[in-house]
C-alpha cells in the first residue's frame, strides 16, 4: 500500500461536508456524530491516522457546535497537518487522563449519538461507561447516505479511478492465461492497478472454469486451461476514490453455450444501466438486471444483489438490491454488476461503476462488454 495521494479538498469543502453532517444527523433525531478512523473521518476531515493503536481517536459532530477532535497528544501535529484540521478545533490528551471523560465533557449530557460502524468496542464501551443513559446507533443505518452524493471534484476522481482500472484490464487482456495459476494473473493486476496510479489494491479476483461459478473465489493455485472462461474483478483505491470492474473472458474460441450465457448477462448489464435514472429506486436497478436473465431462465444462478455503492470505499451504500427504495440522486456512484454462475461449471460477471446524471447513467469503465478471446 504505497503510492502518494493526491487531496484536491480545502479546508472549507471539508467543514461544508461536516456542516451538512451535523445537519442530517440532527434531522435524523441524534444529538451528534461520533466518528472513529477510517472511511467517514477521512471523507470529513481528509485525517488518516497512519495507525489505528488503543488510543482513542475521535471526531464529536453536533449541529450548532463546532467540530472537535479528540487525539492522542503524540499524534495531535500529525492531525493538525490535515487537510481539514483548520475547520476542526483539536483536543489532545495526554497517556494517562482518560480520553472518554474528556469526550464526554464535549457532549452535552447523555443523549442519542450516531458512531463509526468500525470504532473499537472498547471505546464504545469507555463512552458508555462516562456517559450513562446515553444510547448510539450505527453511524451506516443511521445516515447510509452520507457520503453517497458527490461532488463534481469527487466525480473527476472516481472517473479517473475508472479509467485507470480500464487501462489495467486493456494491459491484462494482452498476457498470456493458459497455462498459468490464477494467483500470478492476479499479481499482474495488482501491478497494472498500482501502474496507473492505485495507491491501494483492493481484490483482484481471477476465477478460472468452475471457480468462477463461486463468486467469493479471490485467487487460487489453478492453473488455467484453455477453454477456460475467467472472470477478472479487480479495483483498489486512486487518490482516494474507488474503482472496481469485471470482465469475463475466455481462453481460445468459446462454444456456443458459453457465447449465449455470456451475452445474456451483458444483455442484463445494459437494461440495469438504463434503468440509471433521478428518482428510480435502487431496486429497479436490481429488477431491471434481473428480469433479463430470469426471462432466460437462468434466474436461480444469478445468486447477489445488481450493485453497492462505491466512494472513499470500494463497498458501500446504496445497494442495487430488491427492497432498496432509496431514490438515485444524480452525483451517486454504484455498481451494475449481473452474473450468471453454474455450479462446477463456469461464471460470467460484468461489471461497471456508474454514475446518476440528470439525464440517466454515466458508465466509469468503458473497455469493451463484448467478450474478450485471450491466449
Ligand atoms: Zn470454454
Ligand atoms: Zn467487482
Ligand atoms: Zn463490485
Amino acid at each position: 500500500m504505497t503510492g502518494s495521494t493526491r487531496v484536491p479538498f480545502t479546508a472549507d469543502d471539508y467543514r461544508s461536508r461536516m456542516d451538512r453532517a451535523a445537519r442530517a444527523a440532527a434531522d435524523a433525531g441524534l444529538d451528534g456524530l461520533l466518528v472513529a478512523p477510517g472511511p467517514d473521518l477521512v471523507w470529513l476531515t481528509g485525517y488518516a491516522p497512519t495507525a489505528v493503536t488503543e488510543r482513542l481517536t475521535l471526531l464529536v459532530l453536533a449541529q450548532g457546535r463546532a467540530p472537535v477532535l479528540v487525539v492522542p497528544t503524540l499524534e495531535a501535529p500529525d492531525a493538525a497537518q490535515a487537510p481539514g484540521a483548520p475547520a476542526l478545533n483539536l483536543r489532545d490528551w495526554t497517556d494517562g487522563k482518560d480520553p472518554y471523560a474528556a469526550t464526554a465533557a464535549l457532549l452535552s449530557g447523555a443523549g442519542r449519538f450516531g458512531i463509526s460502524d468500525n470504532a473499537w468496542a472498547m471505546h464504545l464501551l469507555g463512552l458508555q461507561r462516562s456517559l450513562p443513559g446515553t444510547s448510539y446507533d450505527s453511524l451506516t443505518e443511521v445516515l447510509p447516505m452520507l457520503r453517497a452524493v458527490k461532488d463534481a471534484a469527487e466525480l473527476e476522481l472516481m472517473a479517473a479511478a475508472g479509467a485507470a482500472a480500464d487501462q489495467a484490464f486493456e494491459e491484462i487482456r494482452k498476457v498470456p492465461f493458459a497455462g498459468r495459476r490464477e494467483s500470478e494473473v492476479g499479481a499482474d493486476l495488482a501491478d497494472l492497478l498500482r501502474q496507473f496510479g492505485h495507491s491501494q489494491v483492493d481484490f483482484t479476483i481471477v476465477a478460472s472454469g468452475p471457480n468462477g461459478a463461486n463468486p467469493h473465489h479471490e485467487v487460487g493455485d489453478r492453473v488455467i486451461e484453455f477453454g477456460d472462461m475467467v472472470v477478472l474483478d479487480f479495483g483498489g483505491l486512486r487518490d482516494g476514490y474507488g474503482s472496481d470492474t469485471s470482465r469475463t473472458v475466455h481462453v481460445g474460441e468459446p462454444t456456443e453455450e458459453e457465447r449465449r450465457v455470456h451475452d445474456l448477462v451483458r444483455e442484463a448489464q445494459e437494461a440495469g444501466f438504463r434503468a440509471v435514472r433521478p428518482g428510480a429506486a435502487c431496486q429497479e436497478v436490481d429488477r431491471a438486471a434481473r428480469a433479463v436473465i430470469a426471462e432466460a431462465g437462468y434466474g436461480e444462478y444469478f445468486i447477489h444483489r445488481t450493485g453497492h455503492g462505491i466512494g472513499v470505499t470500494t463497498h458501500e451504500p446504496p445497494y442495487m438490491i430488491e427492497g432498496e427504495r432509496q431514490p438515485l440522486m444524480p452525483g451517486m456512484c454504484f455498481s451494475v454488476e449481473p452474473g450468471v454462475y453454474l455450479p462446477g461449471r463456469f461464471g460470467v460477471r460484468i461489471e461497471d461503476i456508474v454514475t446518476v446524471t440528470e439525464d440517466g447513467g454515466r458508465r466509469l469503465n468503458d473497455t469493451t462488454r463484448e467478450m474478450v478471446i485471450v491466449d
